[in-house]
């Protein structure tokens, strides 16, 4: 179901546009506005799911489908070899700041650690 006013069930749904770089059978990929890597995407659910906080044990398909289907983006995109990274912020010290769940994949750049 989608929620309204929520900016990625509306990249989900066509009403914002957004460029697309995959899709399963229940998940987007979509590059991120402000990226933060050279290639910054976002792995989305169709379906609305505010945060992994708000996750049920009976998403835990889902859930998984989101992890093997940003492994195969990363391999489409050519960045598997060299490696990537997945992050999901999650809450308010977490830094989430859309409540709409969603796996960052940044790739194209050694990352450091400890993040931010
Ligand atoms: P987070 O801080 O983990 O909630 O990340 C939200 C991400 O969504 C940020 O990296 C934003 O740049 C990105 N974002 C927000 N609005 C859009 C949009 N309309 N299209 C693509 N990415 C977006
Ligand atoms: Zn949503």
């Amino acid at each position: 179901m989608a929620e309204t006013n929520c900016i990625f069930c509306k990249i989900a749904n066509g009403e914002i546009p957004a460029k697309r770089l995959g899709e399963s059978a229940q998940a987007i990929a979509f590059a991120d506005l402000n990226p933060q890597a050279p290639t910054h995407l976002l792995i989305i659910p169709k379906q609305h799911l505010a945060s992994l906080a708000h996750a049920a044990d009976a998403d835990s398909a889902l859930l998984g489908e989101l992890l093997t289907f940003a492994k195969t983006t990363a391999a489409a995109l050519g960045v598997a070899e060299r490696g990537y990274r997945l992050v999901i912020n999650t809450g308010h010290d977490g830094g989430q700041t859309v409540h709409h769940l969603h796996v960052h994949l940044l790739a194209g750049r050694q990352m450091s650690w400890p993040p931010g």
